[in-house]
């Protein structure tokens, strides 16, 4: 089932009711966090590495004109061709102009969220063109006809029951399989895909202006094969993936790994600088550059919000975020889920389109501390959480009520009636959901108590903290 942005407020509900997805993501993210936390302890000030790594993104991003310009000139200087695409249709017309010029009928992509924002599998497709994904997860999504739910962990929704039933339906891979011979029998099918495809695709996970290489980590060896055997690489990237030096980059391959699987390092580290030279063996004939802004020109104007662009989708505030681990990643209903995504999808999409997001936080604060690269998160979905209720985003009802309780709250007199009125109708153990919004939404997943027969202040009056406390003088009325 397709769910759009528009549908977490229902979404998540269903989310909440699916025992088996709760339960993978949960055991998924816990393996996750656990090992991020002992690598991050290992490095000797972590919280300073950081700090360091925020400085440094968000240097590049005051001087992003500069630093993509460097980084095209010394992509093209060594004969790679660079791209600039406004949103997902230029780049999507783009690239399909450069499939189209190489002939291409069959593509292998590795593993990237930035051609999953732009659609690009289904403009290739409509054009004619076979796509494989072959990151393991991807690929097994692939089938199912699902997106990714995880930004590094596409999969991570999916009980491993499931895998299986799908490998022995589609391969006749015997049910019970060990996760190697599920992996093993994708490497034999994806393994034709790369000697036959004309043109790979790949994301970047880092740019560096000062050499023109693209930096791509992961752990499966696919991405290396998608950038160095088809006769054409394209790689796709958001324009805040360029940072300005090899130097830097250090800093970024410590905290990223770690951030994200709790790894020292990832399998494999690709630095590519331009199609293959006279000298050498493998590589591309030709190497493009894609770089995507979609919206991120809005959100870097934001100065509220231009943080946000310092995000290395490492995915460790969605593992650390007690809303994400209880729901995953699709109730969302776009690319970018968890907190990250409850910040940036309103910033790249307008806040009227993503307006339930910034709401699907606890605030607990847990995001922001894991953050590699220092995002305050939580502020930022106040911030988000202010602007849709001053721009009456929100539902009417919801706004009533929030302002009907904030009257209540500002009124000693009214506060005591209506407690008395909620003590005098004798409710059982939890209050009935009389569909009155927004407690009703809340109440649908949890029980509301039934208000004691004693209020607190009666407890306290009557002398139940004898020794210390004072009675309780009744409060001047208060305007504010
Ligand atoms: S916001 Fe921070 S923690 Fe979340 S994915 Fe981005 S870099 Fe990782």
């Amino acid at each position: 089932m397709e769910i759009s942005i528009h549908d977490f407020p229902e979404a998540h509900l269903r989310a909440l009711a699916n025992t088996g997805v709760r339960g993978a993501v949960m055991r998924a993210t816990q393996t996750f966090n656990q090992a991020r936390e002992e690598r991050y302890a290992e490095l000797p000030d972590v919280e300073a590495l950081k700090a360091y790594a925020a400085t440094v993104k968000d240097h590049t991003l005051e001087h992003l004109d500069y630093y993509l310009g460097r980084l095209a000139d010394n992509i093209e200087s060594r004969g790679g061709h660079v791209h600039f695409a406004l949103d997902g249709a230029d780049a999507n017309q783009i690239i399909l102009a450069i499939t189209q010029a190489a002939n291409a009928k069959l593509i292998v992509k590795s593993k990237s969220m930035v051609t999953e924002e732009i659609e690009l599998n289904h403009a290739l497709e409509t054009a004619g063109m076979k796509v494989i994904e072959s990151d393991l997860g991807e690929y097994i999504l692939q089938l199912e006809g699902e997106h990714p739910s995880h930004i590094i962990g596409p999969a991570i929704h999916k009980p491993k029951t499931e895998v299986d039933e799908l490998f022995h339906k589609l391969y006749d891979v015997p049910l019970g399989s060990s996760a190697d011979v599920l992996a093993g029998k994708a490497r034999e099918i994806i393994r034709q895909d790369f000697l036959n495809a004309d043109v790979g695709i790949s994301g970047v996970n880092f740019a560096v202006a000062e050499s023109g290489s693209i930096v791509i980590v992961e752990n499966e060896g696919n991405a290396r094969l998608t950038t160095s055997r088809p006769r054409v690489h394209i790689a796709v990237m958001g324009l805040e993936k360029v940072i300005p030096n090899i130097h830097d980059l250090g800093v970024f391959l410590k905290l990223l790994p770690r951030a994200a699987t709790g790894q020292r390092s990832t399998v494999f580290v690709s630095l590519i600088s331009g199609p293959k030279t006279d000298l050498e063996v493998d590589g591309p004939e030709e190497f493009h550059v894609v770089v995507l802004d979609n919206g991120r020109s809005s959100v870097l104007a934001d100065i509220e919000m231009r943080a946000s662009l310092r995000c290395i989708r490492c995915g460790a505030c969605l593992n650390t975020c007690p809303v994400y681990q209880q729901l995953g990643g699709h109730a969302y209903g776009w690319v970018y889920s968890g907190p990250i995504g409850s910040v940036l999808d309103p910033g790249l999409l307008g806040l009227s389109e993503a307006k339930s997001l910034p709401f699907a936080s606890s605030l607990c604060g847990a995001c922001g501390d894991v953050c590699p690269v220092k995002i305050p998160l939580p502020q930022m979905l106040v911030t988000q959480r202010t602007r849709a209720v001053s721009g009456g985003l929100m539902p009417v009802a919801e706004t009533l009520g929030i302002k009907a309780f904030k009257n209540l709250m500002k009124n000693p007199a009214l506060y005591k009636l209506s407690s008395k009125l909620g003590r005098f109708v004798k409710w059982g153990k939890t209050m009935p959901n009389l569909g009155i919004a927004p407690l009703s939404s809340w109440q649908a997943t949890r029980d509301f108590p039934a208000p004691n027969q004693k209020s607190f202040r009666d407890l306290w009056n009557e002398g139940l903290n004898t020794e210390a406390a004072p009675k309780l003088e009744k409060p001047e009325a208060s305007d504010d």
